[in-house]
């Protein structure tokens, strides 16, 4: 498998970690219901068939994060973003008043 970084351009995937899911989000660890919230966080998580959102980060290259979405039965790359862009975008949605 190889991954088109945005910074470096196609790379091998002996150059990049895995990082996980990219598709949760870490809980509160104020909440109130913290600690059954970690649990879903860390264990519950679903084994879908199709695209799948993944974190990947470039170590041998530009040390970017970047969130691959990955076809998990046929392995093709569908899209590579930035990590950090594709938060922004996502705290800028949950503003107030956003239309998205
Ligand atoms: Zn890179």
């Amino acid at each position: 498998m190889r991954i088109q970084c945005p910074c470096c351009g196609e790379r091998s995937l002996d150059e990049f970690t895995y990082y996980g899911d990219a598709s949760v989000t870490r809980p509160n660890a104020f909440a109130p219901t913290a600690m059954s919230d970690y649990h879903a966080y860390v264990y519950q998580r679903d084994n879908r068939d199709g695209d799948h959102r993944e974190l990947w980060y470039h170590a041998a290259g530009c040390h970017a994060c970047l969130v691959v979405t990955r076809n998990v039965r046929s392995h093709i790359i569908s899209d590579v973003r930035i990590a950090r862009e594709v938060a922004r975008e996502r705290d800028a949605a949950a503003l107030p008043g956003s239309t998205s």
